[in-house]
């Protein structure tokens, strides 16, 4: 989870995700560390994103807890959204089935293409070490993330996708580099932020699972840098959003009602704000929720959300030949 969701105006500490409910984020200011700076997107109030994953918040609003692993959740960074009374928290809405022939159903090759996977979070405490969030400005290293109300841990949830994520791509011939070597490895937000270009990679993809303490909060969103600070943080990652949103949808996994499009435009996340290569941050549904949890804690689960957003990726990359 990211964490925290912005609003407008207000920034709230982070879980990695939270969300919000509509209509509330948008005047209740939720406690904020920071005065968030806002952003412009055209998205609703809901925002909540996690890189870190802050502690939960609540500010009459639900807001999602967490822990957060990003980016801490104090920084100033909060995506200001506009929000925009149009996304009722109960549509369900799941984005028509789109691409769900994916190429790499049909065992396209991706051999010659680089991609950079990033497992959010990590065992430990994280750090409070202030590090590079990309807007010029400073923000926590690294936070510990959310769980499922039994204990299973996001970072083990990351973690064990990529895994899956990576043998998937491998296994079509793509080179997959990952942010951690080991589940247990800290690795500071700015460091997951330019590892896209640091390690040659065409594309940056983060795994999370949010955190909203709100139990009926669910659904899959992405989570992108806004305002861009360059092109590829533009219309090419929201491309690689659409493909993944996509594929996940198919899959028959719910995407997240509040976030207008599926999508989440964040200006405090530095993992995406720092990337110079098309970025998105996943939240893959939320750990709070009985049957996500439920989804995310089992090995199918985790197989199935692997391989759609192996199949989105597959999607994008074959659209946009190197
Ligand atoms: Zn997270």
């Amino acid at each position: 989870m990211v964490s925290t969701p912005v609003k407008v105006g207000a920034l709230v500490g982070g879980a990695c995700l939270v969300a919000l409910g509509l209509g509330l984020l948008v005047a209740s200011p939720l406690k904020t560390p920071d005065a968030a700076p806002q952003v412009s997107l055209s998205v609703s109030p809901t925002a909540s994103a996690s890189e870190t994953a802050g502690p939960p918040t609540t500010a009459g609003v639900t807001i999602g807890q967490g822990k957060g692993p990003h980016d801490p959740p104090a920084s100033s960074q909060v995506a200001t959204t506009s929000p925009s009374p149009s996304a009722s928290p109960d549509a369900t809405v799941s984005p028509a089935p789109s691409g769900s022939q994916s190429a790499a159903a049909n065992g396209a090759s991706l051999a010659g293409r680089v991609v950079a996977l990033d497992p959010g979070h990590q065992s430990g405490p994280g750090s409070n070490e202030q590090v590079a969030d990309g807007r010029g400005g400073t923000k926590a290293c690294n936070n510990s993330g959310t769980s499922t109300n039994a204990g299973y841990p996001e970072y083990e949830f990351t973690w064990d996708v990529v895994q899956r994520i990576r043998a998937l791509l491998e296994a079509q011939g793509a080179t997959v580099h990952v942010t951690k070597s080991t589940i247990d490895e800290l690795v500071c937000v700015d460091q997951r932020g330019t590892f896209g270009q640091d390690s040659g990679s065409e594309i940056m993809v983060s795994i999370h699972g949010d955190g909203n303490s709100d139990p009926n909060f669910k659904g899959f969103f992405g989570i992108v840098s806004s305002p861009p600070v360059n092109d590829a943080q533009g219309e090419p990652s929201l491309e690689l959003a659409r493909a993944v949103l996509d594929q996940l949808a198919a899959a028959g996994f719910t995407q997240n009602p509040a976030m207008p499009n599926g999508i989440q435009p964040r200006y405090d996340i530095a993992g995406v704000a720092l990337s110079e290569v098309p970025v998105v941050m996943f939240e893959l549904g939320e750990m709070r929720n009985a049957e996500e949890a439920a989804l995310m804690s089992s090995e199918e689960g985790r197989e199935r959300y692997a391989q759609a957003v192996a199949a989105g990726i597959t999607d994008y990359l074959l659209a946009h030949p190197k």
